[in-house]
This record gives structure tokens, C-alpha cells and sequence, in this order.
């Protein structure tokens, strides 16, 4: 399969796809690596993902390089984000030892816990943060002992292949972390149905997150899901407003608005809707869309020209804002304002691009159920000066990963993941450690 850079839809590379045969050869691999991996002291696994986690950061300008050839993210970005993955890396080196079991009180001896590991565990990866999200899953999975096979998606495979050669490089022995390159409909419904596999961590739509824990129903598989968002940037008019609208363009058009965290509704109480607006209106404008490659560029294009037809359809008629995008080759799209109610397509589903759609609401009921009325439930931002409702209103809304006076839901030590449609299970901190062991329950009679 070719590979282009969505910035100049010029080719980078040319990819083997796998099929079914060589990802049952990666299962076998993995299989077949999991016990010596398993005998590794806990001491010397945490130096194997120290020695990865420095050599991320040694190749970081390298790894940043190619995921912004590969997935049209600036530069400045992709250095943030190549600098998160050797930090999970740092922190699950230092988690090997911390995941441990209990002794328990119990009557005629004594109880006790252990965290086994899973064996082989297939995870799978979209494309919009191709290298962090992988990380997400390979720092639990090996700290907890686990073998991987990882499978990076179709379009964008290319840094999951170099963190793939890095693992070995650490030491990461042969056969522990096998990367796959191949469709999503063929390698990842291969490692779903593979009676070798025994969890699937998958991050992607929730269509695609709906079959995949039906496929994994057949042999029980364990399944974590994180999948689609419709997040609400709830704004009460007591919030810093100068502060909130200037925070809330990079909410939303940050990674060209292909975030499953996306404040892609921005909720305003109505008494500071217009002052609001303005500010907002303004905030955006000052977004820097252009080459990716550039230092000072904030966006980049979409992902594909199929995305872009798509977040394309959400924008009918004049929008409040449209913003500036470079014409000619790449596969641009401005940063769109719609003024929308919540029924509106655009603030139901995924757009998964850079529009946003700015919606009034009445009181601080009226923004809870409007913040509550969507199947989904990752994250969202709550702006207010006045503490007590910022704490009862993060209370009330549905959802895994809120922040007040803030935009971000991702950290290296904290649980990240959603409620309702937007999945289960939660990587991130040593929260994710549960999603790749097992509780076993021993009891010695005294
Ligand atoms: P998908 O859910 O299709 O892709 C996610 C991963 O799943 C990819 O590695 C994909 O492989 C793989 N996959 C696809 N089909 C199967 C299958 N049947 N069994 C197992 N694995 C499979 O997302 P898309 O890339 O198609 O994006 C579509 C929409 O999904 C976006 O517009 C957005 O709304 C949402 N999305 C949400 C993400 C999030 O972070 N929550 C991330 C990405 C998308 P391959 O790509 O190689 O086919």
C-alpha cells in the first residue's frame, strides 16, 4: 500500500500489507515469547522499558519527523507527543513492581492476590495519534508481562514500525512486541478472532469498537474499548471568558479537530453568548493552518481526502466562521464556527475534523442536560470562577475525563477513558495496569 503525506498528497512510502497467515505467524511469535518474557525480573523488565523509553527520546526528532510526514500533524505537536510516549514509557518502567497483590483477612488461613498477565494481547490503533496511542497500550501491557501483537492502522503505520524496531534495540526480546501492518477489516478482525489472543485493547470508532467485542464474545476475550466523543466546553458566563475563548479554538481544532477528545460543542450560557462569541469568533482566527513542517504552524490538514468529504458534510450554509486553509494539493479544511442547537447533526455526532458547533444554553441545569444528551461520554471542560459549581457540575456530567478552566485530558499518570458509547476500560496511570492482568485468588490453609 502507498503511503502519502496528507500535506502534499505526495507518496512517502510503500508498505507490504499482512494477511491472515502472517498475523497468525506474529501470534504464534508472541505466543511462543511469553514465557521467557514472563521469568524476566521485574527489575530488569523495568530497565528494558527504561532502555525504550530513552531511545524514544533519543530518536525523538527522527519519530516526530515521520508522524508528521505520515498523519499532517505540526511538528511542535508531534515533538509533544513523541515526548509523551517516552514518558510512558519512564512511568510504566516504574510501575513494574508498584502493581501488586493483597493479603486479605479471612477465616482458616490466609488470602492472598496476585496480577497475572493476559499472554498474548492484540492491540489496534487509528490514525490520529498513531505513536501516543500505541504507547498507551504497549507500556501497560508489557509492564504487566503481557506479548503484543500491534496492529497500527492502514494509513498511517509508519511510526509503529519504527517503535517496533526501537523495542529490540532496548532488548525487548524477539517475538515480545510484533507489529502487523495491514487493513483493519483483515489483521485487526484476524486478532479478534484468534483463539491465541486473549485481549484486545482497541481505540477507533464506535462502530468499529461495537464489532470488535462481538467478535471477541466467540473466545471471551477481554476487551477495552476507547472510542468515539461528542465533548462538551461548557462556558457559564461567572467563567474568565478573555481565558475560556481563547483556550477553546485548540479544543476542538487541535489535530485538525481529529481528537476523540474534541470540545466540539461548545455549550455558552446566554447571558454572555454575544461577548462570547466575539471573543471566540476572534480566538480562531488567530489559529496558524499551513504547512506542517513549519514551526509556528498550530493545524494541519485532514487525515485523507475521504475525511475530508465527510467532515465537509456537516457544514451546510453560511457558517459563523470560516477560517483560512491552504488551496491545492493536501487535504485542507478551515476551522468552522456553526451556531447549532443539540439536535443539529453536527453537535449529535463525530465530525472528527475542525468544526464546532457553539450552542446557548439557559442556566446551569440547562447545560448539564445538554452536556448529558449525547450516547457518548469521553470528556469535556467546565469554565466557571465560582469552585462549588465547577465541582457539581463535573459531578453531573456523564463522563470519564473532565477538566475545569482547562482543555486537556490526557496525562501520562491520571485514568483516561469514557463512559456510555465512548467505551471502557481506562489507559493511562496505573489505572490501565487492570486492563492487562488478571486477579488470581490463592488461599494457604493455616
Ligand atoms: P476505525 O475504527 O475504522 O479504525 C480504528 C482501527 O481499527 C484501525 O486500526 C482500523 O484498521 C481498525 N479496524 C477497522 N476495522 C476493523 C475490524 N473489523 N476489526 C478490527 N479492527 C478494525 O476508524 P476510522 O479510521 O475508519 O475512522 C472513522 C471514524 O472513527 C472517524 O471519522 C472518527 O469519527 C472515529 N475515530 C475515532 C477515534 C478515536 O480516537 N476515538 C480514532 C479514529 C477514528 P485500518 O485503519 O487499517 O482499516
Amino acid at each position: 500500500m502507498q503511503l502519502v503525506n496528507p500535506a502534499t498528497e505526495e507518496p512517502i512510502a510503500e508498505l507490504e500489507q499482512a494477511g491472515v497467515e502472517e498475523t497468525d505467524v506474529a501470534v504464534a511469535r508472541a505466543k511462543a515469547a511469553f514465557p521467557a518474557w514472563r521469568a524476566v525480573t521485574p527489575a530488569d523488565r523495568a530497565r528494558l522499558l527504561r532502555r525504550l523509553a530513552t531511545l524514544v527520546e533519543e530518536n525523538g526528532e527522527e519519530l516526530a519527523r515521520i508522524e508528521t510526514r505520515n498523519v499532517g500533524k505540526p511538528i511542535s505537536d508531534s515533538r509533544g507527543e513523541v515526548a509523551m510516549v517516552a514518558d510512558v514509557f519512564h512511568f510504566y518502567a516504574g510501575a513494574v513492581d508498584k502493581h501488586h497483590g493483597e493479603t486479605i483477612p479471612v477465616a482458616g488461613g490466609v488470602d492472598m492476590t496476585f496480577r497475572e498477565p493476559l499472554g498474548v494481547v492484540g492491540l489496534i490503533v487509528p490514525w490520529n495519534f498513531p505513536l501516543n496511542i500505541s504507547s498507551w497500550k504497549l507500556g501497560p501491557a508489557l509492564a504487566s508481562c503481557n506479548t503484543v501483537v500491534l496492529k497500527p492502522a492502514e494509513l498511517t503505520p509508519l511510526s509503529a514500525v519504527r517503535l517496533g524496531e526501537l523495542a529490540l534495540e532496548a532488548g525487548i526480546p524477539e517475538g515480545v512486541v510484533n507489529v502487523v501492518v495491514g487493513k483493519g477489516s483483515i489483521v485487526g478482525q484476524r486478532l479478534v478472532e484468534h483463539p491465541d489472543v486473549a485481549k484486545i485493547g482497541f481505540t477507533g470508532s464506535t462502530e468499529v469498537g461495537r464489532s470488535v467485542m462481538e467478535g471477541a464474545a466467540a473466545t471471551i476475550k477481554r476487551v477495552t474499548l476507547e472510542l468515539g466523543g461528542k465533548s462538551a466546553n461548557v462556558i457559564f458566563a461567572d467563567a474568565d471568558l478573555e481565558a475560556a475563548a481563547a483556550a477553546a479554538p485548540y479544543a476542538v481544532f487541535g489535530n485538525a479537530g481529529q481528537d476523540c477528545c474534541a470540545r466540539s460543542r461548545i455549550l455558552v450560557e446566554r447571558s454572555a453568548y454575544d461577548r462570547f462569541l466575539e471573543l471566540l469568533v476572534e480566538a480562531t482566527r488567530g489559529v496558524k493552518v499551513g504547512d506542517p513542517e513549519a514551526e509556528s504552524t498550530e493545524m494541519g490538514p485532514l487525515i485523507s481526502a475521504e475525511q475530508r468529504e465527510k467532515v465537509a458534510s456537516f457544514v451546510d450554509g453560511e457558517p459563523l466562521f470560516r477560517g483560512d486553509a491552504p488551496d491545492g494539493r493536501g487535504f485542507w479544511f478551515p476551522c468552522t464556527l456553526v451556531e447549532a442547537s443539540n439536535d443539529d447533526r453536527v453537535a449529535r455526532e463525530e465530525v472528527f475534523g475542525p468544526v464546532a458547533a457553539v450552542i446557548p444554553f439557559a442556566d446551569e441545569d440547562d447545560a448539564i442536560r445538554l452536556a448529558n444528551a449525547t450516547p457518548y461520554g469521553l470528556s469535556g471542560s467546565i469554565w466557571t470562577e465560582n469552585g462549588a459549581r465547577a465541582l457539581r457540575v463535573a459531578r453531573a456530567i456523564d463522563a470519564g475525563v473532565l477538566s475545569l478552566n482547562a482543555n486537556t485530558s490526557v496525562r501520562v499518570q491520571t485514568p483516561f477513558g469514557g463512559f456510555k458509547q465512548s467505551g471502557f476500560g481506562r489507559e493511562l496511570g496505573m489505572h490501565a495496569l487492570a486492563g492487562y492482568s488478571e486477579i488470581k485468588n490463592v488461599f494457604v490453609a493455616t
